[in-house]
């Protein structure tokens, strides 16, 4: 390992159970290794999403945010296209869904990672409130 993937897997581990913006990783790692550039971080982030450490999370159009996930089994949220109110889905749905893996695909050990989007019920019963 090259010293900056080290510094992004331990600047990972150490903020597991947060959402990590670009912005706070890029001077987290300036700090601890200054000649690095912005185009090897991003070829380091990219690989440690392929390898399944990390997730990019969709949750902001403007930036872009990570999450530490190796250890995690599910992961998953729901986003209102209307409010843009952020929910953190519900371990005991994707339990089923993991059943059903197995059931109708026989397929097992799913990494589930999701983003949903959709209307939260206060937007839901808004758009459809008569005129
Ligand atoms: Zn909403």
């Amino acid at each position: 390992m090259t010293p900056s993937k080290e510094v992004i897997v331990q600047f990972f581990l150490d903020n597991k159970n947060r959402h990590i913006p670009f912005k706070e990783l890029q001077e987290e790692l300036y700090r601890k290794v200054p000649d690095l550039d912005r185009t090897t971080i991003y070829r380091n982030i990219e690989k440690f999403i392929s390898m399944g450490v990390i997730q990019e999370l969709a949750l902001s159009p403007k930036e872009k945010i990570y999450q530490y996930i190796f250890e995690k089994k599910v992961h998953h949220y729901y986003i209102c296209k209307a409010c843009g109110k952020i929910n953190k889905g519900n371990e005991t749905l994707f339990d089923k869904v993991e059943q059903a893996l197995k059931d109708v695909h026989d397929f097992y050990k799913a990494n589930l990672s999701l983003v949903f989007y959709g209307f939260c019920s206060k937007c839901e019963s808004e758009i459809n409130a008569p005129p």
